[in-house]
């Protein structure tokens, strides 16, 4: 094939990235990520058992302004923590399935990996509250686990780094 009959001109295109979209159970909440996650917590902590139902939690975290909603309109709904503080989830209005949440920076939002289209298309890259995981839930030793928190700084990549930088403002 000859440079002009390539889309793009070059001999080599690079595979263009696919927007992932994901949405409610009814679909009146519909959401496309307009890049990568900035990283990617699963947390075994009580309070997302208890919120999911299930044994953890898969939190996208992204800036807001790359979370494009194009149907619906998520409520929030502030749920409390077991530490006192409250939690806005944000819920389809409709079927209420939870979509993503804030934990007091709206700036930043942990998006639901089980409501992607392709939920297989993301894995953890920390897993968190482990102390609380359930015990027939075996980890892969390839990604690092802490009993609670870690520091950002030495996990995350420089790039998501200043990624959360600027969504804070700081
Ligand atoms: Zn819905
Ligand atoms: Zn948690």
């Amino acid at each position: 094939m000859s440079a002009s009959e390539s889309a793009c001109g070059y001999e080599y295109c690079p595979p263009v990235a696919v927007a992932r979209e994901g949405g409610c159970s009814c679909g009146a909440v519909r959401y496309r990520l307009t890049s990568e996650p900035m990283f990617v917590h699963c947390c075994h902590c009580l309070n997302c058992q208890r919120q999911t139902g299930s044994a953890f939690v898969i939190n996208l975290l992204l800036e807001a302004d790359r979370m494009e909603l194009f149907a619906g309109e998520p409520q929030p709904v502030d749920v409390p923590r077991d530490d006192g503080s409250t939690q806005r989830i944000y819920r389809c209005p409709t079927c209420q399935v939870a979509v993503y949440s804030e934990y007091g920076r709206p700036a930043v939002r942990f998006v639901r990996a089980g409501t992607l289209d392709e939920p297989s298309s993301v894995a953890p890259d920390v897993h968190i509250f482990t102390r609380s995981k359930l015990p027939w839930v075996t980890l892969p030793e390839s990604t690092p686990a802490f009993d609670l928190y870690y520091d950002s700084k030495t996990l995350w990549p420089a790039e998501s780094l200043q990624r959360l930088d600027a969504a804070l403002g700081r």
